[in-house]
């Protein structure tokens, strides 16, 4: 998938030739040493020659003001942000924040919020990826800013749909993108057209190969317009960076949708775009792009030769969303070329990366995102005025916080909802040494039930799954769904013996349930994992329970395990 883009203040006028790197201009009382090396760096069109300048200004500046500081680091962050170093943007980007945010520079803390912001999330950090949006969007409220709510929409959306929920990611950016179009200015609406383009994208690879497939290819057909329009608009800026992305983009769509000559020009155009620019976050997309051209015209073997290259490199190791693209296109690579077990090794590591995301996912925090928007009355204003709603901001906020924490399917709590209701009942546990469970609980064969009966009765499995454990289960139990067919029950003050006999009750429930008034020959059965506390540490137990829900599939299905 891809890197969000985030930029932000438009091109600010310079007697130069060439295109200065679009950035918040420096502030006006820089000493002129460290003024005059930031401005180097800033009119350089290589980045990599870029950050040299920036980086020899940051070393200038740690003998001079606080305000010399802060603006270097931010010109540093934007050159490490944009050529592709991930992690040092989140680690210096962090360290450097508090500095930033104490001088009077509120357009460049914005931009580092963002392109932390942006980092985090390629890396799975959501929660901070979350933080930083959020308290984008409260700077843009405190002064009324549209383009920066903009952004900051832009960038929430995108922490959605890698969080795992394409779905409210698109909803943010489409709320995000009306809101863009009324601003008179092409960046915020090119940021958001190109990050939305990329969550549709990214909806597209999570449904490809599951039961709503044809879902995924209604989202590439929904992104290629948006696609088509960024890509139009692009060269009006003048920023390369933002053409390499748009032509990878419509480049990457047109794959999908098999229009392969058109697919190839764009991602020529892309791959060029990025190798002089330096845009090493950009290139590995887009080379797995072309890897996934050559497997769409049956080139199997190039096709293998060029993405198996890209995950040997070394300097530039692609995100984990293109990671996982690469591997699932080596699967099919290998297989194209009859080479079975080659194919199922490039299938594990997917599935592997796919299941550490997963938890990753279920261990992210987004209380911010929700606490935040409750407690602050007047970003709640300011988000109404966002979305053009005068009156009625409660409903608005509640509406928020319903979307957000709800399972639409079945009405239980989300992953989102579990994480942030666990780390408290973990916590209120430790502090009495009260007992606590964790129970991971998964449908059995539930692929085998879409696959026979179609999807709607998966769906009205889950519905009635779902309300049986929420029969079954004390009010002060949580029960949430936690994603597809797997369920998470969090029982406060319940040992590990009660807690499986309560779980046998809860299995023997759905597998006598009368399922043939919903499908006849229509049978159910649940497999769970029990870990239970001490330890008294939220992520553990969840890990716990899952190996022991494994256990269980392994010896046969329809069985309760007790983690060790
Ligand atoms: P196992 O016993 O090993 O758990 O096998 P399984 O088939 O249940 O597990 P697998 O993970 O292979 O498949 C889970 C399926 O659940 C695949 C996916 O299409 C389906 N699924 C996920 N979410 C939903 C949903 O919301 N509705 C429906 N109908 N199906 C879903
Ligand atoms: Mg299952
Ligand atoms: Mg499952």
């Amino acid at each position: 998938m891809f890197a969000l883009c985030s930029n932000t203040v438009p091109v600010n006028e310079r007697q130069k030739d060439q295109v200065p790197q679009p950035i918040a201009p420096l502030p006006a009382n820089v000493s002129p040493d460290v003024a005059s090396l930031l401005n180097e760096a800033v009119d350089c069109a290589a980045l990599a020659d870029g950050l040299v300048f920036a980086e020899r200004a940051f070393a200038l500046a740690q003998h001079r003001t606080p305000l010399d500081r802060a603006a270097a680091a931010h010109v540093t962050c934007f050159f490490l942000y944009r050529t592709g170093a991930t992690d040092r943007t989140i680690t210096f980007g962090e360290s450097m924040l508090p500095l930033v945010k104490a001088e009077p520079m509120p357009a460049a803390y914005a931009e580092m919020l963002r392109w932390i912001g942006v980092c985090a999330c390629d890396s799975g950090l959501f929660g901070v990826a979350i933080k930083h949006a959020t308290e984008g969007y409260r700077l843009a409220d405190q002064t009324n800013d549209q383009r920066g709510r903009v952004l900051a929409f832009s960038l929430l959306g995108g922490c959605f749909e890698r969080s795992g929920d394409p779905w409210q990611g698109e909803r943010l950016l489409r709320d995000g993108l009306a809101l863009a179009r009324e601003l008179d200015e092409p960046y915020p609406l090119i940021t958001t057209l190109n990050n939305l383009a990329a969550v549709l994208i990214g909806k597209f690879y999570s449904l490809r190969d599951g039961w709503a497939a044809t879902e995924g290819r209604t989202a590439l057909e929904d992104c290629l317009p948006l696609a088509r329009e960024v890509l139009h608009m692009a060269p009006i800026i003048g920023d390369p960076y933002l053409d390499a992305f748009a032509h990878g983009n419509l480049g990457e769509v047109l794959v999908h949708l098999g229009q392969l000559e058109e697919a190839n020009t764009l991602l020529r155009a892309a791959l060029a775009l990025a190798d002089i620019g330096g845009y090493h976050a950009v290139s590995p997309r887009v080379r797995c792009s072309m890897g996934e051209l050559n497997l769409a015209r049956g080139d199997f073997s190039t096709a293998r030769i060029e993405l198996s290259a890209l995950l040997a490199e070394r300097n530039h190791l692609p995100t984990v969303s293109t990671q996982m693209r690469v591997h699932y296109a080596l699967y099919l690579a290998h297989r194209g070329e009859g080479n079975a077990a080659a194919a199922l090794a490039q299938l594990e590591a997917f599935r592997k990366i796919e299941s550490q995301r997963s938890m990753q996912q279920l261990k992210a925090k987004s209380e911010h995102m929700v606490m935040r928007l409750e407690a602050d009355e007047t970003q709640r204003k300011g988000l109404e005025q966002a979305y053009g709603v005068a009156q009625a901001h409660a409903s608005r906020a509640s509406e928020l916080e319903r979307i957000t924490l709800e399972d639409e399917l079945t009405g239980l709590g989300n992953r989102r909802a579990l994480d942030m209701k666990l780390a408290d009942m973990v916590a209120s546990a430790r502090t009495t040494s009260a007992p606590l469970v964790v129970v991971l609980l998964d449908l059995d064969h539930f692929k085998q039930i879409n696959d026979r009966f179609g999807h709607t009765v998966g769906d009205r499995v889950l519905v009635q799954v779902a309300r049986l454990l929420g029969e079954h289960t004390r009010s002060s139990d949580v029960v949430v769904r936690s994603g597809g067919e797997e369920f998470v029950l969090v029982m406060p003050g319940t040992s590990a013996p009660d807690a499986f006999d309560i779980c046998e009750r809860l299995r023997q429930r759905v597998s006598d349930y009368p399922w043939a008034t919903i499908a006849s020959e229509l049978r159910v059965a649940v497999s769970a994992g029990i870990a239970s506390a001490p330890d008294y540490d939220a992520g553990t137990l969840v890990e716990r329970a899952d190996l022991a829900m494994y256990r269980a599939k392994r010896a046969g299905r329809n069985r309760i395990a007790v983690a060790a």
